[in-house]
């Protein structure tokens, strides 16, 4: 597909050059055949002093007619066939040139569909890791010819589980989407950024709790220039994160400071942090580090730390982590004032 675009693009961008070039060609064929004219015209009669008059010329013809037509029409046809020839270089170098852009301007596409449709894929496979096993469970009962109430209940239960999980990752894609396309018609208000930082403690206290482990924040009095709702999400993936991958009883470190016109947020925990392969790819859509050592022990979809790039780069800002296995890692934000 994308090859057939190339070659039309291609054939567009030489159709205009060649255009262009038959029209400076024809203008300069008539502006020199014009000038031919005039100097064989000019050439073709010499002046010679009139008889009795003293000192004055007169222009007499010295070229027959056909002569001078015959000249006229060999230099004619050599300024054809060198506009010819200067074309046909042309439409060769510009049909190279133009495959070439057309390659380029079709590149970004190519990668954003290809993109696209990685993400399609994705998503529908996790979509249907839960359905089928909602389906399996449902067919199962039913084969039976009685369900008991206790057996009902668990089934409900199980159900209710996968529901859950399909629920959190529509509301991934949904975010996915928001922050992607919908960047300028967010609002932007000045927020007390400690404020927004509390909010995003406050909706992972529970989980905190759950694994006994202290979140710690060393707050600076910063104002900030920012979308309320997706900051809020900013912090509450990456705080989530830093529990989900922290041991029981640890520490998560959430700390503010202002570094000239930027503000540096950095959220640190003691956890298993991330090999340095992994490093490169953790933002990207649907990854997880190290299956065997997280996925099969720890939810999630690979999604929460792209939505936070989508809205860090919303911002304008930056986000970067320093980690070592074993120990834990450090996420680091710089938004601009
Ligand atoms: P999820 O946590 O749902 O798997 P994310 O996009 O939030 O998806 O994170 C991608 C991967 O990055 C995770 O699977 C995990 O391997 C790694 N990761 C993210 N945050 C941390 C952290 N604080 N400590 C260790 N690993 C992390």
């Amino acid at each position: 597909m994308f090859h057939t675009a190339r070659i039309k693009l291609t054939f567009w961008y030489v159709l205009i050059i060649m255009i262009i070039s038959a029209l400076f060609s024809v203008g300069v064929y008539r502006g020199l055949t014009y000038e031919l004219k005039r100097s064989l015209k000019t050439q073709s009669f010499r002046y010679i002093p009139a008889p009795g008059t003293a000192g004055i010329s007169i222009p007499i013809s010295v070229l027959p007619e056909e002569v001078e037509q015959q000249i006229f029409n060999e230099v004619r046809h050599r300024i054809v066939f060198q506009l010819g020839l200067l074309n046909l270089g042309i439409m060769c170098l510009s049909a190279i040139a133009a495959y070439f852009l057309a390659g380029k301007t079709l590149k970004p596409i190519e990668t954003m569909l290809d993109d696209q449709k990685r993400f399609v894929a994705d998503a529908s496979h996790e979509l249907r890791t839960p359905l089928t096993s909602m389906k399996t469970e449902i067919e199962v009962a039913l084969r039976g010819k009685t369900l008991p109430l206790k057996n009902a209940k668990e089934l409900l239960q199980s159900n209710l589980e996968e529901v859950d999980k399909m629920q959190t990752l529509s509301n991934y894609l949904l975010a996915l989407s928001k922050y992607e396309d919908d960047r300028a018609s967010l609002p932007f208000e000045m927020l007390e950024l400690s404020q927004i930082i509390e909010k995003a403690v406050s909706n992972v206290v529970i989980v905190a709790k759950d694994k006994e482990i202290e979140i710690k924040t060393e707050l600076a009095p910063i104002r900030i220039e920012a979308n309320k709702v997706s900051l809020v999400e900013l912090f509450t993936i990456l705080l989530d994160n830093a529990l989900k991958y922290s041991h029981n009883k640890g520490q998560v470190v959430i700390r503010t400071k202002k570094s000239g016109k930027h503000v540096q947020i950095e959220i640190e925990d003691f956890g298993i942090g991330i090999k340095a392969g992994d490093i490169p790819y953790i933002f990207n859509r649907f990854y997880r580090a190290d299956t065997s050592r997280s996925k099969k022990t720890i939810d999630g979809y690979g999604l929460g730390l792209s939505i936070a790039k989508s809205i860090v780069d919303m911002h304008r800002g930056k986000i970067s982590v320093e980690s070592i296995p074993n120990k834990g890692s450090v996420f680091a934000i710089i938004l601009p004032q």
